[in-house]
């Protein structure tokens, strides 16, 4: 296990972006997007970035800052809308969020509950759904941000709230939309063109590390594969080693950790030795990553 991972002395910077009219089209869309309750955006298939959005996001995730999607989703509590179906948007948002490969958003966050919900259990206010600060601290502790350097960008005062609630200074809570900045693209300039920017001075390494197994095809069998990328983001977790993209073939795992090269390897040791435990148990000692030199791999600077 790795005890002491290589965090970089000042963690990471973040911009906090709220979801619906921020990142994607809510109140402009036609109203048969909204099957139950006006503004309950649940259906993947009506999610459309805003103008700008994507090319904000790849500026801001090129710069260094780690993009977390802070939304409150009280369709949930209001029994309009499952949490998978929440999920389900939220993932359409995440591709479309991905170029390459590479996935812009480091996590997404939704509150689902609601002071007034129908479903008991989430008849709160919780201190995740903005202006609680809730998810925003949740996501500073778990993925090692510096609310200190981050910014939040939201359409509706509850977000600003919510950023200012959090500790972030109320001149980094942007207000895009009616009355406030012309949108994503326009904060993103001011971020990026703010002095005290600062992650490149001394910007997280972001490495690539590949496993290769010792037989044929291993992960092509569905636990396998699920097993190995869900200890993955177990060790990301436990570490604090930002895993940014997870890319797995039938005989092949290959991470990017926001991280230099030692803590990646380190990283991937963990993995290799968690992975063959479980895989050693179902296939008679056999380990599904032999142990050869350490894994090949490549370093690249994030800018
Ligand atoms: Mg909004």
């Amino acid at each position: 296990m790795l005890s002491d991972p290589l965090t970089p002395e000042s963690p990471t910077p973040a911009v906090f972006l709220d979801r619906d009219d921020t990142l994607i089209h809510n109140a402009d869309l036609p109203a048969d997007a909204f099957p139950q309750t006006p503004g309950d955006l649940y259906l993947p298939e009506h999610v459309r970035l805003m103008p700008g959005v994507l090319d904000a996001c790849t500026r801001l995730a090129d710069a260094g800052y780690t993009l977390v999607v802070v939304t409150n989703q009280g369709c949930v509590a209001r029994g309009s809308a499952s949490i998978a179906d929440v999920e389900a948007t939220n993932d359409r948002l995440r591709s479309l969020l991905t170029v390459n490969g590479r996935p812009l958003l480091a996590a997404v966050y939704a509150a689902p509950h609601h002071p007034e919900a129908v479903v008991d259990h989430l008849r709160a206010a919780h201190p995740w759904r903005k202006p609680g600060p809730g998810m925003i601290l949740a996501a500073a502790r778990e993925l090692n941000l510096n609310l200190a350097r981050s910014w939040l960008v939201g359409d509706a005062e509850r977000d600003i709230e919510a950023g200012i609630n959090a500790g972030i200074a109320p001149d980094r809570c942007l207000r895009v939309g009616g009355g406030g900045i012309d949108g994503l693209a326009a904060a993103a300039d001011l971020i990026l063109d703010h002095p005290n920017r600062a992650p490149a001075q001394n910007p997280a390494a972001a490495s690539t590390i590949t496993l290769t197994a010792g037989t044929a095809a291993p992960l092509a069998d569905r636990d396998t594969r699920r097993t190995v990328e869900a200890a993955a983001r177990a060790i990301a977790e436990r570490t604090g080693v930002p895993l940014i993209a997870l890319q797995l073939d039938d005989h092949s795992v290959t991470a990017t950790l926001a991280a230099h090269r030692l803590a990646a390897m380190g990283f991937m040791a963990e993995l290799r030795r968690t992975t063959n435990d479980w895989y050693a148990h179902r296939h008679g000692g056999r380990p599904l990553w032999p142990q050869t030199d350490p894994p090949a791999g490549e370093d690249d600077d994030r800018a």
